[in-house]
Order: C-alpha cells, then structure tokens, then sequence
C-alpha cells in the first residue's frame, strides 16, 4: 500500500474535509491562511476505514507515515518528541467530515512521561504547569485509551483539593500537583496491572487507534442514529503541536462565536478561562468569564482576537464558532467551524449578512431552513390578561391553543371532523394515537418527559403539547380529569400554553405571533424572488385574516363544510339532509342561503381584490348527523324517560343515518357525486357565491371568486357540474342585471382524474391537486390508518424514504401530478395548476412543484411563511441548476 493517508496542515485546505474531517480540513485551512495554528498533521478518514478493515490495528504504512509527519513536525517545532530536556507534546484530536461535536474524544499533553514531565518543569520554570499538565494527560489518556473510570480521577482531584485547602484547581501547588500525578499512577497500575505507558511513540499510536475507535463509541452512534448521519465515514485524527493555556495567568483558553448565537446580534460573543485548559470552559469546573473580560485583562490579544474573528468570518461567509488559547499572552486558534445558532439568529444573522453586502439575498434566502420557522410562527398568550392556572407540567413543543377537553383519539377526530377544536388529554400517548394528535390542536399528557411520544410527535407536528403534567388525573370511566379542587368534564374548555407548560382554565385570548424586522425583511425578500404565487388554505373569515397576515396572496382553498358545521346551523343541515323529497330540501336551502352568503361577503371582503377559490361542498352527508351509537343510546334513554316525541323523532334520525351509512366513507358519496345527485345543494352555494359577490361589486369592491368541484374522476362529471353552476349564474346575473367573472375549476384527487386531465380541463379553468386525497387514492392508504400504524415500519426500515403525506412522493403521486399537468395544459396551455396539502410548503415537495411548473400552493395559513421561503428557495435553486447546465454545454462546445 501506497496510498497517501497523513496530510500536513500546510497540503491540506477547507474543501477536504471528507478526508480530513472538518476540524482537520479547517486547520489545514487556517495555517494555510497564516494564521497563528499550532503547526500538526491530520491522519486521514480513509485510514480510520482502513483500521477497522485490519481487525482495528494501525498497519506499519500508515504508522511510517505517522513516524514521517513527526519528524517534518518536530523540525516546524525545534523540539523533540520524547526528548528529556525539549519535549515535544501533542494533542491527539478526533474530526470526522460532519461535524460531531463533544461526541468524540481528544487527548492533550500526550508525550509526557516521568522524564520529559522533569524537562518540561526545567525548560520552562514552572514545574506546577507540568505537572499540571501531565495529571491531565495521565486522566484524558487513561479514561479514553485505558477505559479506566475517569470518576477515580476526580475524587482523587477533589481529596487533593480538600487536603491542599482551596476551592479551585487552578490554586493547588506544584508540590500537590506532584503528588496527585503518583495517585493518579497508582489507580492506574491497580486497574490494568502494568505501570502507565511511559514510551511517547507507543502514547502516540494507542491513542490514535483509540479516536478510532471512539467514532464507534456510544454516544456517537446515537447520535449519527438521530442525526441521521452515515455511519460509515470514521473519523481523521489530528496531531497538532501543543500550545499551553495553563502556564500561568497570562494564558488561558475559551470559546467564542463571531455573532451571537442566540440572537443573532453583530457582536463577538464568548467566554474564555484563564491558567486552563483545554475544555475546562464547558466543564464547569470553575465559571468562565464573559469575552469582555478579556478586553479589560489583555486588551491587547482581545483585539487581535476581535480582528482573527472577524476575518475567519469574512473568509468562510458565515458565523463562526471559534476555540482559542493563549499561551503567556499569544493568541492561538485551535478551531473553527461555522456556528450552530437559533432559528431566530439565523435569520438575523443572514439578513445582517445580505445588507452589510457580504453576501447576496439570495444566499441569505438559501441559508434559511424553511423548516426551522415553525417556532417562530405559532400563536401565544396573550400576556397582558390574566388567567387561571390550573396546572403546570413539561412544556414540550411550544405555541398556546384552546379547544375542548376530549380522552380519547377517535372522539378527538370526531369532534375536530365536526369543526371543534379539541384538546386531547392522555396519562401518555402512543402510535394508535397519531390520528388523534393529528386532530387536536394541543395535547396533554400527565406522564412523561421532554423525550417522551407526545412531546416528539408534537413537535414534529408543530403543535402546541405540555407532557408529565402529574397533578393532573384521568378519569376516563367518568369523563372527567381533576386538577387539585376543579374538576372538568370532556367538553369544557382549557388553554395550554406550551411555552410555559401552564395549563389554562377556559379560553385564554392569544396573539398572533410577532416577527423580528429582519424576518419580515426576509420574507419580503422571498416573496419577490419566488416564482409560485402562495395562498392559504382556510376554513374560516378568521383563518383568512391570519393566512392574508402572513403573506398569503389569495385563498387557494376555501372549504365550505365548516360553514356548515357551524352549531346554529348544524339542525337546518340536518332538515336538509332528513328531506323527503326536493322540495323540503330547497326549503331547508333556502334559509342556509343567507347564512353561507354571508360567510362569502366577509371572506371576499378580507381578500379584498385576491383570488378566492372556493370548494363546494364535499364530505358525505352523514358527517353532519350523530353516529347511529349515540343516537341509539339516546333513544334508549328517552323510552326510559316515557319522552316519546323525542324517541320518535331520534327513530327517524336514527333510520336515515343507517340509510346514508356507508361502508367506505373515504370512497363514498360526496364529492361532486353528491352535487350531482342533489343540485340543490350545490346551487344554493353558487347562488351565495355570486350574489355575495355581486354586491360587493356594487359596494366597489375588487373580487375574484373562484369555485372549484372536489373529487372528480371523469370529464363528464365537470361537464354536468359546470353546466349547473353557469346555469345558476346566469339565473343569478340575470336577478341582478349585472356579471362577474367566476373560473369554474376541478379539484384533482383521483389517479384517473390525473390520467384523464385533458379531457378534464376542457371543463375546467384551473385545476388544484389535492395531495393529501391524492396520495390516500394513489397508494391506497388511508392516512390515519397508515399514520397511526404502519408507516413508521416502513420509514424505519427505509421501505419508504419519506411520510408521503408530508413530503411528496416524487415518481408515484408526484408523477401523476406532472402527467396531470402536462396532459391538463395540452390543449389549454394556459391552464392554471396547484397544489394543496402539507407538501405543498415542504422544502423538498416544493422544489419539485416548481420543476414541474406549477403555478401554486395552497396551505394551512401558519405555513404560509414557509411554503414563501420554500417556493423562493426553489426558484434560486433552478437558476442556478440552469446556470451550470449552460455552462457544461458551453465547455462541451
Ligand atoms: P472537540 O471536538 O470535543 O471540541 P477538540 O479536539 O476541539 O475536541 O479539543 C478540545 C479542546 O482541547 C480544544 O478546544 C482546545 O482547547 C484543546 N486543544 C486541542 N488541541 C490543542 C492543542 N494543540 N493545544 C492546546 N489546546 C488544545
Ligand atoms: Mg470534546
Ligand atoms: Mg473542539
């Protein structure tokens, strides 16, 4: 073997960071640069594959090369490693391609012995630094490469500090310093038999093998597990030469971001140790000082610091998390990397970024995760009024909400399919309670922790969830939970506030969430660069208030079944549904008239001049009855009760329910199947659609209604529907001696609707594809089902890359919508397309809308931002995917 597996800081550089590991590879960068980095070398990723190959033993080529780096970096140096009176000292640092950090580990001083410890003292005139230093290196070499219990050593630290009097280990003599190192190398003669290895070479090889094998450790793996990181790159290690900020009070060690982390704020941010070393500074053996201490002690360094800072930055385009040590007041940088920050700061520091013209707004567009907005975007408490505690628990995933009390997940989808707003209360959740999660819009648990289901779900779900919640108790025999004195029933009203963990009495108000200027900076910036236009999806005026506060440019989907569902209205619905013949039923229309028309005048007149589209009604009938269970119960009782009025008015209930029943809802009759088979009922929302719109137009408001026909299959289904719907308008128009320009779509859910798109678009003006129906229909699943059950397995054991409820599946559903479009626009090319569901502002799904030319999105309002973001990202991202096309093409020319 010839292979070339050591690099020397000065072959190395920042792009080689899958060989060298990111710390190797910004080291390399670094020294490069000139800047002060303690001369070393990396042994690279591709040597730690090839140690675990030979059976986790380091092969003679490698350590030859190992042997050769030293020599280059013992002459760099002057000293000599091992040598008695010039030791040279290394630290030995593990560095894999993505950063780990803390996950792996790293030994300092290594080279110390009985002997070079005497030359250290001598050369230097310190003997408490080396011996200091040497009672590190004998704990880091013994617990990482030895395995011996590290706790030894610090209970032995602890005694010594105790005999010697003093509270920090800074303050211990040379003479205690002296004596630990002999404890020290007692436990360790007593735990593996042998004296501790005395010979620098042999140091210098166990411990490289052991950062080797530290890339296996515990707590790495978990964490590549979580992080979904590859498990098979290992990691570099690094020998670099030591520099000591132990030697006295002009020398110490910190850390430092060039932003602050956690605001985002343009100021240098850190802290630093004096006379220590190493990770002394996140140990929290002694409290570190802020930065601006520094300034005061050492003004000097802190400037030359402030100024290294701030051209690493410059250099790499980012934040940087930076360590340092100064050694007898010289400055020296031991790392740097680009800086893990909050969401908010993250947006700060890009914005900040883009108008100091560092970088342009598209790159500050790209390093926005759309994702990590979730956060930011949720609605609080109000704080200015005041509300009753029932409670406090875990606050697990953040946001406030209010709804009623449910227990149970089935009885949570329920209420939430009849337009509540429930909060399910649980001792804990599992798998089986996805559906109902899904459904909620908070959820409380009386057990677990911060890591438990219900906290990882909902935040995953972004919704707001407080877990471990113990003086609360479940009652669900009785239907009720206790909080101390008060006791609720299912179907009172609680707030929870996730933030906090505070659990509300009643209905607390919340406030929209505010945004920082540089968020609103941003989004403003997203929404010109994006192509798609973004349009909310909403059930309610309310809703569209917030969808519109957010950036929606329209409504891409206004369902019209919650305006059914409304309690008032819920009985005329029901006399419309229990008609015996058409007549009865348009009687019972004819009052819901107004009603619907007068959610259409509000929604309008807050979207003032945007798009509306506007879905006629969908979901089976039976939705807006009672279940047969609960009618049957009742009936019983009312018997009991000799209330025979009510018993046969429920019979009657009871006798249509069980003739709307159905075995498959999900394929049943709703859709445009039910405005076909009963016009009446689509007729009446035309009408209210057109007359509410018409007046506004009087009134000299801009509109722009919409209607589209849910979950069509066949182009003769549109033909007949549009047919209705215009006959309606003109009977409207012709009332009103006045017209208005209403686009009549299709709702696209259905495989054969997308296979039939042409055919389809000769009726429609536009068309929206609904992912969610879309994917159920494609795959054959039935969300819930799959959600609470399933889909995990799949995803675990990576039969399915993605939840394609979330994100789309690209060549399935994905495909089908592109073949749709295509085929849709081949004799209309003008056709509008769109998209609804959760991936419609999903990174991922987003991008591949754009490529497939999409016109646009359509999601819950509180998404909104991100499908803005998201669609903005998608449109950088094919510029330049264009870009470096033409480029190939014109160097292939
Ligand atoms: P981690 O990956 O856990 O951050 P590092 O390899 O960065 O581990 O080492 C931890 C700390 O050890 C560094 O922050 C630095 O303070 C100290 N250190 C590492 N190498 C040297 C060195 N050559 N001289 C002085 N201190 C060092
Ligand atoms: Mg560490
Ligand atoms: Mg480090």
């Amino acid at each position: 073997m010839t292979d070339k597996h050591v690099y020397l800081f000065s072959e190395g550089n920042s792009s080689m960071s899958s060989l060298l590991g990111r710390k190797g590879a910004n080291l390399a960068e670094m020294y490069t640069l000139g800047l002060p980095v303690p001369f070393g070398f990396t042994v690279c990723t591709e040597a730690c594959r090839t140690f675990y190959k030979d059976g986790k033993k380091i092969n003679s080529f490698i350590e030859k090369q190992i042997d050769d780096a030293l020599i280059t970096l013992e002459e760099q140096t002057g000293k000599e490693f091992g040598h008695a009176k010039n030791p040279l000292l290394v630290s030995v640092r593990s560095g894999s391609p993505i950063s780990m950090p803390g996950m792996m580990d790293t030994i300092l001083n290594l080279g110390l012995n009985d002997i070079t410890v005497e030359g250290l003292a001598q050369k230097t005139g310190n003997p408490r630094f080396a011996f200091d230093s040497y009672r590190r290196f004998i704990q880091m070499f013994s617990d990482i490469v030895l395995q011996i219990d590290h706790y030894q050593f610090e209970s032995e630290l602890e005694q010594m500090k105790a005999k010697a009097g003093v509270s920090k280990d800074s303050d211990l003599s040379a003479m205690h310093l002296y004596e630990l190192v002999r404890a020290y190398k007692k436990i360790v003669k007593k735990e593996i038999k042998d004296e501790f290895p005395q010979d620098p070479k042999v140091q210098l090889m166990l411990a490289t093998g052991a950062v080797f094998e530290s890339w296996n450790n515990q707590r790495a793996v978990l964490y590549r597990r979580i992080n979904r990181i590859e498990m098979d790159h290992g990691t570099a290690v690094n020998i670099q030469a030591m520099v000591f900020g132990n030697m006295g009070d002009d020398s110490g060690t910190g850390v430092a971001f060039t932003r602050n982390p956690n605001t985002g704020d343009n100021e240098l941010f850190g802290e630093f140790l004096m006379n220590a070393q190493g990770e002394d500074v996140v140990a929290g053996i002694r409290t570190p000082q802020p930065l601006c201490e520094l300034k005061r002690l050492m003004p000097d360094t802190y400037h030359q610091f402030k100024l290294l800072a701030r051209n690493l930055e410059t250099h790499y385009r980012a934040v940087q998390d930076i360590e340092f040590t100064i050694e007898q007041g010289n400055l020296f940088l031991l790392q740097t990397r680009t800086a893990k920050v909050t969401p908010e700061a993250s947006i700060k520091i890009a914005v900040d970024m883009a108008q100091e013209e560092f970088i342009t707004q598209d790159e500050a567009l790209m390093r926005v995760d759309p994702h990590s907005l979730h956060s930011m975007l949720h609605e609080t408490l109000d704080s200015t009024v005041e509300v009753e505690v029932l409670a406090v628990g875990l606050p697990a995933s953040p946001g406030a909400a209010a709804g009623i009390i449910v227990f149970d997940s089935e009885e949570a989808e329920r209420l939430q399919r009849t337009g509540h707003e429930v909060i399910l209360l649980r001792r804990e959740t599992s798998p089986d309670d996805i559906h109902g999660m899904v459904a909620s819009v908070g959820i409380l648990t009386s057990q677990g922790g911060m890591t438990s289901h219900a906290a990882v779900v909902a935040r995953d779900m972004s919704k707001p969830c407080i877990v471990g919640c113990e003086t609360m108790q479940i009652n669900e025999s009785r239907q009720e939970v206790t909080f101390g004195e008060t006791i609720l029933k299912a179907g009172d009203t609680i707030t929870l506030d996730g933030s906090t963990g505070r659990v509300i009495l009643g209905r607390a108000p919340l406030v929209a969430p505010t945004f920082s200027q540089e968020f609103t900076t941003m989004l403003y910036w997203a929404k010109r660069r994006k192509q798609m236009e973004v349009l909310g999806s909403v059930n309610t005026p309310k809703e569209a208030i917030q969808a519109k506060s957010l950036g929606a440019e329209g409504i891409g989907l206004c369902r019209t079944e919650f305006m059914f569902m409304d309690p008032v209205r819920v009985p005329i619905v029901q006399e419309m549904i229990l008609s015996q013949n058409k007549w009865e039923r348009k009687k019972a229309l004819d009052k819901l008239l107004p009603m619907q028309k007068s959610d259409f005048l509000e929604m309008f007149r807050i979207m003032d001049g945007k798009d509306v589209i506007i879905r006629l009604l969908d979901p089976p009938l039976h939705e807006f009855l009672p279940s047969a269970e609960t009618l049957s119960i009742e009936i019983e009782r009312a018997k009991v009760n000799k209330n025979f009025d009510e018993v046969q008015e429920k019979e009657k209930l009871l006798r249509r329910v069980k003739a709307l029943h159905e075995l498959n809802p999900s394929f049943g009759h709703r859709g445009c199947r039910l405005g076909i088979t009963y016009p009446e009922i689509y007729e009446m929302q035309v009408t209210a659609i057109a007359e509410a719109a018409l007046e506004l137009k009087h009134e000299g408001i801009r509109i722009h209604p919409n209607i589209i026909v849910p979950l069509v299959s066949h182009a003769n289904e549109m033909k007949l529907v549009r047919e209705q719907v215009e006959e309606t308008l003109k009977h409207v128009f012709e009332v009103y001696k006045d017209e208005i320009q209403i686009p009549i779509g299709a709702f696209i859910e259905l495989p054969r609707a997308c296979i039939t798109a042409n055919q389809i678009a000769r009726y429609a003006d536009f068309m929206t594809f609904g992912c969610n129906d879309l994917t159920q229909t494609t795959y054959g699943f039935s969300r819930d089902d799959a959600e609470g059950k399933y889909l995990a397995y799949y995803i675990d054991h990576k039969i399915l890359p993605d939840n394609p409820f979330t994100v789309i599946d690209q060549e399935g559903v994905g495909g089908l919508i592109r073949f749709g479009t295509e085929n849709g626009r081949k004799n209309k090319p003008q056709l509008r397309v769109g998209v609804t569901g959760v991936p419609s502002s999903e990174k991922k799904s987003v991008r591949f809308f754009h490529g497939i030319g999409l016109d646009y999105l359509s999601c819950v309002p509180h998404l909104v931002p991100i499908a803005i973001v998201s669609a903005a990202q998608a449109a950088i991202l094919a510029e330049e995917t264009k870009a470096v096309k033409k480029d190939q093409v014109k160097s292939t020319v």
